[in-house]
């Protein structure tokens, strides 16, 4: 009797750790393979949107105020249209703020959805389901980049240059737009901006040409 009833303790204990055991190699293995797909989730996102190829963006949204960030819906997106900042030697984080105080002093009112800054930083200040106030016909389609400069003509350093090939880029097939869908602010409305790309059609056309070759690579 007495010998039976160790054997069945031991029985009991010995069971008791083996299920222990298996219940933590399988939470471990469950673990893990949900780690797994979602992973493998993630990675087919991103090839599906394209964001292997989207570049470094700091995102530093603008206060929500009636001058820079309206806040209201962007329904469609049909242009990429790029800008100049009109005032050399300022930064990327310069143009940002002075986005931003419009929303204090309402001067007026102005801004961009990216900034990219003459050492190619990329800023974005307004999230892409929003208007900016960048081009006044067409804030309601389209998506605005300002580049900042150095020189007095108004001509890009080759790092805003390269990083505003990457993120025209990023967006068109995001949209799934093509290079002939970037437009120059001068090309609605007629003001001379970007100044080197209004003044400098060759230059122009080359860097439609440099996007187009670029999407192309990709
Ligand atoms: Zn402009």
């Amino acid at each position: 009797m007495m010998f039976g009833g160790v054997v069945l303790l031991a029985g009991i204990l010995l069971g008791v750790i083996f299920w222990r055991l298996l219940v933590t190699v399988t939470q471990r293995g469950g673990a893990e393979s949900s780690t797994a797909i979602r992973q493998l989730t993630e990675a087919v996102t991103a090839l599906e949107e394209n964001d292997a190829a989207k570049p470094a963006i700091v995102e530093d949204f603008l206060t929500v105020n009636p001058y820079s960030r309206p806040g209201e819906a962007l329904p469609e997106v049909r242009n990429i249209f790029v800008h100049y900042t009109a005032n050399p030697g300022t930064t990327a984080e310069q143009n940002r703020s002075y986005f931003e105080n419009l929303g204090i002093t309402g001067e007026t009112s102005a801004s961009a959805h990216f900034v990219i800054g003459f050492d190619g930083t990329i800023i974005q200040c307004i999230p892409l389901d929003e208007i900016g106030y960048a081009v006044k016909t067409r804030n309601y389609d389209s998506i605005s980049i300002e580049c900042c400069y150095q020189s007095a003509d108004g001509s890009f350093t080759e790092a805003t240059y390269d990083s505003l090939i990457r993120l025209t880029a990023w967006l068109l097939q995001k949209y799934d737009l093509s290079s002939e869908d970037v437009l120059r602010h001068y090309d609605e409305g007629g003001k001379k901006c970007p100044l080197y790309f209004v003044e400098n059609e060759s230059a122009w056309e080359q860097f439609r040409q440099d996007l187009a070759e670029y999407i192309s690579e990709l």
